[in-house]
């Protein structure tokens, strides 16, 4: 079922940050450190309290699919996919095809200051893969593709506020960048190590395995 409420709460809800809300994430505005306790009335006695071997596995589950906001349909199929995969641990798969999602690599690239920004940029049709237009969020890149933004964003403030956000920091390794032409490479599928995902993947794995 799609979650419709504050995402902020799904944060307090796995004790990280998810990054959903772009500028606010990096500022001292954000609600986690602010509150870094479960959200609701009993939020705040909750802190500290361990979870069952369980409930720890299904927060990881739910951390992964907020991260990247996508269902558990999309996820379920995801993992059946990593699981068929050869000569890589289907944790590390799993995260491998998260991160080749188009609305992924706009939001890696810093155009977008969140997926749900990169995912909007891509439906609405601003952005090209080789040259051609795609509207498909979940289209998976292979290394060597191109990804182009449309010229017009160049002047979009939206758009520009995320480029500055990046300021300073450098792109991931398996990503070559120009922020000036807004576009860039996916050169290479990624390592565990070089993805910055503050997720337990066996945790999750092993919740798909019951
Ligand atoms: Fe999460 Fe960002 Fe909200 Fe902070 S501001 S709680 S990181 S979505």
């Amino acid at each position: 079922m799609k979650y419709t409420g504050a995402v902020c709460r799904l944060c307090r809800r796995a004790g990280v940050k998810l990054f959903l809300k772009g500028e606010k994430c990096l500022s001292p505005k954000c609600p986690l450190e602010k509150r870094p306790f479960p959200p609701g009335q009993h939020g705040p006695a909750r802190r500290g309290r361990k979870d069952t071997e369980y409930g720890l596995r299904l927060k990881e589950k739910q951390k992964l699919r907020h991260m990247y906001m996508i269902n558990e349909t999309q996820l379920r199929r995801y993992f059946s996919e990593a699981l068929s995969q050869k000569g890589v641990a289907t944790g590390t798969a799993l995260l491998q095809m998260l991160e080749r999602r188009l609305d992924s690599v706009v939001y890696r690239m810093g155009f977008a200051s969140s997926i749900k920004m990169a995912r909007s940029l891509v439906r609405h049709g601003h952005v090209m893969v080789n040259g051609k237009h795609v509207n498909i969020p979940s289209y998976l890149l292979e290394p060597g593709d191109r990804i182009s933004l449309d010229s017009e964003l160049k002047s979009n403030p939206d758009v520009q506020r995320s480029l500055v956000l990046l300021e300073g920091r450098t792109a991931p390794a398996w990503l070559a960048v120009d922020t000036e032409n807004l576009e860039g490479t996916f050169l290479r599928v990624p390592s565990r190590e070089e993805m910055p995902l503050a997720v337990n993947e066996q945790y999750i794995v092993e919740y798909y395995s019951r």
